[in-house]
């Protein structure tokens, strides 16, 4: 094998040495398969590729400097997988064949692991589809879940950068009582067209109002949005916003540190009455946000002054990614090891 350039690693696919896979057919999930080949033979007519029953996780293994392979809060997305499955009638992955596909997954390409301290780490990809044929609109009787990994660097080069994000109102991502909530490639098919735009226009992101008024920050395009206040974080409450595992990590930290947690409706306006804000996601853990536009008023926000990251954002990150290196000790319960 090559040698990795570990500090130079986009967000992206890599090409590993293995994948792992179980069919759903005949009413069973069947035995675990290791397969070597990217790519998957379907039915044309499965229902993942016309009436959108797909399904994806997102997490990562980090590399200690113990050498030893941490996996961060895997029961969590097993829960969030499922919970998408039942959103859009699919079979639900039992925790057992979850559990055993993801460690495979990671021993089997385990020199994928970035080393300790260049910052990147091995992104784990769960993948569920109906591969079963329908025509009419119905869910499929067969089902494949997949999971494949690869090694990702840090999302910002130069450790943290701020980044500048745009209020939309000409598109919404989902819908109150849709399928913002559950981690389904349709909210993200939604948000094609808008983030295309924005970063043509020198954004990172696009931020998403709810649909129903307008008036709440919901999400923030691929990512969870939080802000600071003095002592408080504060993140919104919305029914069409995905349950980041991040965001939620980063409550437990926060009020761990004497912190106040509030999670409610935030309107576009308090934007002026924020000490710090940010995006958080598996991806970046935490994206500080320097500023804000609005599209339709171009009214701007700003953050970061002296274009310095707010010392409260920079705390949680440091936290969260100690405990997902293994740097500081698994209070939480969050780690899974892999011998
Ligand atoms: C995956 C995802 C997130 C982040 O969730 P994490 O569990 O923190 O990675 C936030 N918003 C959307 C829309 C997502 O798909």
């Amino acid at each position: 094998m090559t040698q990795i350039d570990w500090k130079n690693l986009p967000f992206g696919y890599f090409k590993t040495d293995y994948n792992v896979r179980s069919y759903y057919r005949n009413g069973h999930w069947g035995e675990l398969e290791v397969s070597s080949s990217e790519l998957i033979t379907m039915h044309m007519a499965a229902t993942c590729l016309h009436y959108g029953q797909e399904a994806f996780e997102g997490l990562k293994a980090f590399r200690g400097k113990d050498g030893k392979i941490r996996i961060f809060r895997m029961d969590e997305n097993w829960k969030r997988m499922n919970n998408s499955a039942r959103g859009i009638l699919m079979e639900e992955v039992p925790w057992e064949l979850f559990h055993d596909a993801v460690l495979k997954a990671v021993e089997l390409n385990e020199k994928y692991v970035p080393p300790f301290g260049e910052g990147a780490a091995l992104y784990i990809r769960p993948l569920l589809i109906g591969t079963g044929p329908q025509v009419g609109v119905k869910p499929a009787e067969e089902y494949l879940f997949m999971v494949f990994v690869g090694p990702v660097g840090p999302y910002f080069k130069e450790g943290f950068s701020p980044v500048k994000m745009e209020i939309v109102r000409d598109y919404h991502r989902a819908a109150p009582r849709g399928t913002g909530h559950i981690k389904v490639g349709g909210n993200y098919a939604a948000s094609l067209v808008p983030a295309h735009r924005a970063h043509q226009d020198g954004y990172a992101s696009v931020l998403f109002l709810d649909s129903a008024e307008e008036k709440y920050i919901d999400e923030a395009g691929p990512a969870n949005f939080f802000a600071i206040k003095g002592n408080t974080y504060i993140t919104p409450a919305s029914s069409s916003i995905l349950p980041s595992i991040t965001n939620k990590s980063l409550q437990t930290i926060a009020e761990d540190e004497g912190m106040e947690v509030d999670v409610r409706p935030i309107l576009v306006e308090e934007l002026t009455d924020f000490d710090e804000v940010g995006a958080c996601g598996t991806a970046a853990v935490i994206s500080p946000i320097s500023t804000i536009i609005d599209r339709d008023t171009t009214h701007g926000y700003h953050f970061c002054k002296d274009g310095k990251v707010g010392p409260v954002s920079e705390m949680l990150y440091t936290k969260l990614r100690a405990i997902q290196e293994g740097e500081a000790p698994d209070k939480f319960g969050w780690i899974t090891f892999v011998e």
